[in-house]
């Protein structure tokens, strides 16, 4: 037999247990598997395949049955090793289709296979349990943090309606915000830990699209307004009045994305443009655009976006903060509502966001679509945001006219920040300028790095007599 086994080489090695045997039952050869899990070495010559597998295969040895069988379905049946100790299997035969006269027995340890199963259902349901206990975990100690931080969010509230002295007042301010921060990332952490355990639910309504809109605007309208930026809206008319749809959820995706937006853009506009894409029944496909004027992205950071914990890079974590996991969020939000969320955007040319969500409509809701477009500018907040590319462009090119009346009204704000001391705004406002002067002649960056260590060092002598300084290189 090992001139056979030499010869049937690559079944030789397979790790299914594969035997040879004639029409008379007559056992010719056993690959390496099956010698093994039966005990035979080169013994089993005198072997007949009902000796491994009584009462098997009896139908197919019957010529007249196996006329035209070339393969049998699998079955289950019991093998008997050389010692009379036996195993269960699950085996199929296969004819030859050279030698018709030829059968081909291919079986496999059913205990191995199911023993196999019971330990990948046993790792299953190990990570399954360490899931629900991290997620767990992440839950109890996000509302654990969640109380304590609404406690201080209470008191200084209360604290704020009686304390007049102004100092007081700017420090509990600042701790009010930094509660709302926290609770930003306590909810944020919460949502993406059930999105990641499958537990989140989308709870659909009917709501007034262009009120939630709206409601989205008014979030944004102080920052816009402290950052000088331009925002304008465009919605389709194309959209009801009316949706069916996960407001809470599409407000959070928004706000998300327009925040990100006014957070790396100093200069220039942000927009947002809605569009009714597709209708299938009583679902519409709606196209939402988000597109700024910031520091743009690198179009090899722009695939690390979407993932969890993900920041373009440490610096930028350390300047502009976050958890990154925002977008991570948005994309997990946009795909249950059936879109899909994609970014164009290049380095210090801005950014576009765009995302695509499926929402009901009802045939009430059908005869509510407005008449006219509305495309005017909702929110004017700087005239310099103009629609077209060249003149946001121009705004940048040191000494041009919309460049250097951009850097009049950011000078204006600034010194008004200066004179009531707030310098967290000031700073903005100098990162601003800083921007709108690049490539100025050199008096004029000296001017500014000058006016910013004041701006720092919150010193309010220095500050105003940097301001003087800049103010008149600038207006000269
Ligand atoms: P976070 O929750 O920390 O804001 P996000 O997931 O929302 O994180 O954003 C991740 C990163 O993507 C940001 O830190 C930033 O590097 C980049 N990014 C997002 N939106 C913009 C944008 N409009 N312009 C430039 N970079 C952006």
């Amino acid at each position: 037999m090992e001139q056979n086994e030499g010869r049937i080489f690559p079944v030789e090695y397979a790790l299914e247990m594969i035997l040879i045997f004639d029409r008379t039952g007559a056992v010719s050869y056993m690959n390496a598997v099956a010698r093994k899990k039966l005990g035979y070495e080169g013994d089993y010559c005198d072997r007949k395949i009902g000796d491994i597998f009584p009462n098997a295969f009896k139908d197919v040895l019957d010529d007249n049955a196996a006329q035209n069988l070339f393969e049998t379905e699998p079955q289950n049946l019991v093998a008997y090793r050389k010692n009379l100790t036996c195993f269960p299997v699950e085996a199929k035969l296969v004819r030859s289709e050279i030698e018709p006269t030829i059968y081909i027995c291919m079986a496999n340890d059913i205990l191995e296979k199911e023993f196999l199963s019971r330990e990948i259902e046993q790792v299953r349901q190990e990570a399954q349990q360490a899931m629900k206990v991290k997620s767990e975990f992440v839950a109890n100690v996000t509302h654990e943090l969640r109380t304590p931080v609404n406690g201080v969010l209470g008191n200084v509230l209360e604290l704020l309606d009686s304390v007049t002295d102004a100092k007081t007042v700017k420090s509990l301010r600042l701790i009010e915000r930094c509660c709302g921060d926290m609770n930003k990332i306590i909810n944020n952490i919460l949502d993406f830990s059930k999105l990641e355990a499958g537990k989140f639910v989308l709870e659909p309504n009917r709501f007034h699209f262009r009120n939630m809109l709206d409601y989205v605007k008014s979030h944004h309208t102080n920052k816009i307004t402290e950052k000088g930026l331009g925002f304008f809206m465009t919605v389709s008319p194309q959209i009801p009045e009316y949706v069916i749809g996960d407001e809470l959820r599409i407000v959070q995706i928004l706000n998300n994305l327009l925040s990100n937006a006014l957070k790396f853009t100093s200069v220039g506009k942000i927009t947002l443009e809605v569009v009714r894409t597709a209708r299938v029944n009583d679902k519409i496909e709606l196209f939402f655009i988000i597109k700024d004027t910031g520091i743009g992205i690198d179009k090899a950071d722009k695939d690390k976006l979407f993932q969890s914990f993900s920041q373009v890079d440490a610096s930028i974590s350390r300047k502009y903060g976050g958890t990154g996991l925002g977008l991570n969020i948005c994309k997990q939000l946009v795909e249950l509502m059936g879109g899909k969320i994609e970014v164009e955007s290049e380095k210090n040319k801005g950014s576009t966001f765009s995302f695509s969500i499926w929402t009901g409509i009802s045939k009430e809701d059908e005869n509510t679509l407005t008449q006219t477009e509305d495309t005017r500018p909702s929110l004017t907040l700087s005239s310099s945001a103009d629609e077209e590319e060249g003149e946001i462009d121009s705004v940048r090119i040191y000494g041009t006219a919309e460049n250097l009346e951009n850097l009049n009204r950011n000078l204006s704000k600034l010194i008004l920040c200066v004179e009531m001391e707030n310098w967290e705004k000031a700073e903005m406002f100098m990162e601003t300028i800083r921007q709108l002067t690049e490539g100025a002649p050199r008096e004029v960056s000296r001017a500014i790095l000058r006016l910013k260590m004041a701006i720092q060092k919150e010193n309010y002598e220095k500050a105003s007599a940097g301001f003087e300084e800049l103010n008149k290189l600038i207006t000269c």
